[in-house]
C-alpha cells in the first residue's frame, strides 16, 4: 500500500521530469539506450548550479583544496594498480527458464536459496564475475596491448598525479584535491530512473592526511558533507548516516561511511565517505616504481600520507534535489475554483530558473518593453525565463511546476498610471507561499542576488 504510494509519486516525477525539460530517455527517437539518460534545459541548469555550489564550496572557499580534471582514458596499467581490472565485478548469474540476467546479490532468497526476480524460478545458473568497467581499444588494433578501459571512478586520476599536484601547488598535509567528472560503469541491471546509470558523473575528494588524522578527519568530513546537504535544500532529517561495520568495508578502510537519502523507491546512497588509509598511494608506488611519497619536514623523513575519499554523484543527488522538491497542492483558483498545484520547491540556490519576467499584457508596447528592459538588466547575473503568453496565473503555474523561486510581473505602475507612489515598481511573488509584494525595480537585482547566491 505504502510503497504503491510511493511508487506513483516516482511515477509522477518522472513524467514531470520528461514534460518540462529536466530528463529524456537518451537517444530516445530510437529506442533508447538501458542506462543513459539526457538532460534537458532544465536538467542541465539544475546539474550546474550542483556542481557549481559543489566547487565553490569544497575548491574556492578552502585554502586547503585544489582541483584537476583528468581525462576519461588513462594508461590500463593505473586499473590494474587499483585492483580494478581484477576485481571490479558484479557477481551475474542467468535465469534458465526465462533467460534473464541478474545480479546475484539483488535476487529474493528463501531458505538459503535464490529465486528469479522476473519469473520466480530457481533455476539459476551458478554466479560469474561480470568485470563493470566499458572496454575500448586506442589506435586501429584491437588486440590486448591496446585495451582501455572508460574510467569506473574519477578517483584514481587524483592518485596518479598526486605528485604533480602536490609539487606545482606547494600544499602542505593536510590538504585535498578535487574533481568533477563522468564515469561509466556497465550494470547489469540499470534501474531506479536515473539512480543507477551506465554513465554517470562524480563529484570526489581525495584529502591527503597524517596517518594519525585520518579517522578524525573522516568525521570532520561527514560533518561538512551534511551540512552541504543542508545549504542545497535536503534537510538533516531526509538522510541516513550508514556506519559501514568491519565486516563490510574494504580491507583498507578503516572506517566508511554511507550518507543515504529517503527516494521514492527507498532509502538509497547518495555519498561514500571512506577513510581509506595508504592503500591507493601505495598501489601505485609499488606498480609505477616512482615516489609518490611525502617528504614530512617535522619528523624529517618521507612518509605515504593517507586519505579521506568523501564520494558524491551528481546524478543521484539532482534526482534526490527533484524528489525533496516535489510537491503537489490543492490551492483556490482565480475563479474560486479548487485545482493541484504542482510546484517543484527547490532551495533558490539550485533552481535551474531563478526568476521568471512577465508584462500583463502582452499588446501593450510600453509593459512589453519594460519587462524586456528588467530581463535583460537581470540576465547576466542569473537564469531569467521571459514569458508574455497565457493569462498571468498560468504563467506563474508553469515557474511553478519548473521550481523558480521568483517571478516579476510588470503591470501598469511602473508607468506611473496608477500615481506617483508606484511608479518603478514591480510584483515580485514568491512560489511557496504565493505571496505577492511591491518591489522597486532598482531593488531586485540585490535581492535576488542575495536570495539564490
Ligand atoms: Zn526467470
Amino acid at each position: 500500500m505504502v510503497k504503491e504510494k510511493h511508487s506513483a509519486r516516482m511515477e509522477r516525477i518522472v513524467s514531470l521530469c520528461k514534460r518540462r525539460g529536466f530528463i529524456f530517455q537518451s537517444s530516445e527517437i530510437y529506442g533508447g539506450l538501458n542506462g543513459f539518460w539526457d538532460y534537458g534545459p532544465l536538467g542541465v541548469e539544475l546539474k550546474r548550479n550542483l556542481k557549481d555550489f559543489w566547487w565553490r564550496r569544497n575548491v574556492r572557499e578552502r585554502e586547503d583544496m585544489v582541483g584537476m580534471d583528468g581525462s576519461i582514458i588513462m594508461n590500463r596499467r593505473v586499473w590494474q594498480a587499483s585492483g580494478h581490472e581484477e576485481t571490479f565485478s558484479d557477481p551475474l548469474v542467468d535465469c534458465r527458464v526465462c533467460n534473464t540476467r541478474h545480479r546475484a546479490d539483488q535476487l529474493p532468497e528463501r531458505d538459503g536459496k535464490k529465486y528469479c526476480s522476473h519469473c520466480g524460478s530457481s533455476n539459476l545458473t551458478a554466479p560469474r564475475a561480470f568485470n563493470l568497467m566499458f572496454k575500448s581499444h586506442t589506435g586501429p588494433l584491437e588486440d590486448d596491448d591496446n585495451l582501455v578501459y572508460l574510467r569506473p571512478e574519477t578517483a584514481q586520476a587524483m592518485f596518479v598525479q598526486f605528485r604533480n599536484v602536490l609539487d606545482t601547488s606547494r600544499q602542505k598535509l593536510p590538504f585535498g584535491i578535487a574533481q568533477i567528472g563522468k564515469a561509466f560503469r556497465n550494470e547489469i541491471n540499470p534501474r531506479n530512473y536515473t539512480f543507477r546509470s551506465r554513465e554517470f558523473e562524480q563529484m570526489e575528494i581525495e584529502y591527503f592526511c597524517h596517518a594519525e588524522d585520518g579517522l578524525r578527519l573522516t568525521d570532520e568530513w561527514l560533518k561538512e558533507r551534511l551540512k552541504f546537504y543542508e545549504d542545497i535544500g535536503i534537510p538533516r532529517s531526509k538522510i541516513t548516516i550508514k556506519d559501514i561495520p568491519e565486516s563490510e568495508r574494504a580491507f583498507y578502510s578503516k572506517k566508511t561511511y554511507d550518507l543515504e537519502y529517503e527516494f521514492p523507491f527507498g532509502v538509497s546512497e547518495l555519498e561514500g565517505i571512506a577513510y581509506r588509509t595508504d592503500y591507493d598511494l601505495s598501489r601505485h608506488i609499488e606498480h609505477s616504481g616512482k615516489p609518490l611519497e611525502y617528504f614530512d619536514e617535522a619528523a624529517g623523513r618521507k612518509i605515504i600520507p593517507h586519505v579521506v575519499e568523501p564520494s558524491a554523484g551528481v546524478d543521484r543527488t539532482a534526482l534526490a534535489l527533484i524528489c525533496e522538491a516535489f510537491d503537489e497542492e490543492t490551492v483556490t483558483g482565480d475563479k474560486g475554483q479548487t485545482e493541484t498545484r504542482t510546484v517543484l520547491r527547490f532551495h533558490p540556490r539550485m533552481a535551474p530558473i531563478k526568476c521568471g519576467v512577465f508584462p500583463l499584457l502582452k499588446n501593450k508596447p510600453d509593459l512589453v518593453a519594460k519587462a524586456r528592459g528588467i530581463a535583460a538588466t537581470l540576465r547576466p547575473h542569473m537564469q531569467i525565463f521571459y514569458d508574455e503568453t497565457g493569462a498571468i496565473g498560468r504563467r506563474y503555474r508553469r515557474q511553478d511546476e519548473a521550481g523558480t523561486p521568483f517571478c516579476v510581473t510588470v503591470d501598469f505602475d511602473p508607468l506611473g498610471e496608477n500615481g506617483p507612489t508606484h511608479k518603478e515598481t514591480v510584483t515580485l511573488r514568491h512560489r511557496d507561499a504565493m505571496t505577492q509584494e511591491r518591489v522597486p525595480i532598482s531593488e531586485l537585482l540585490p535581492r535576488l542576488m542575495a536570495a539564490t547566491l
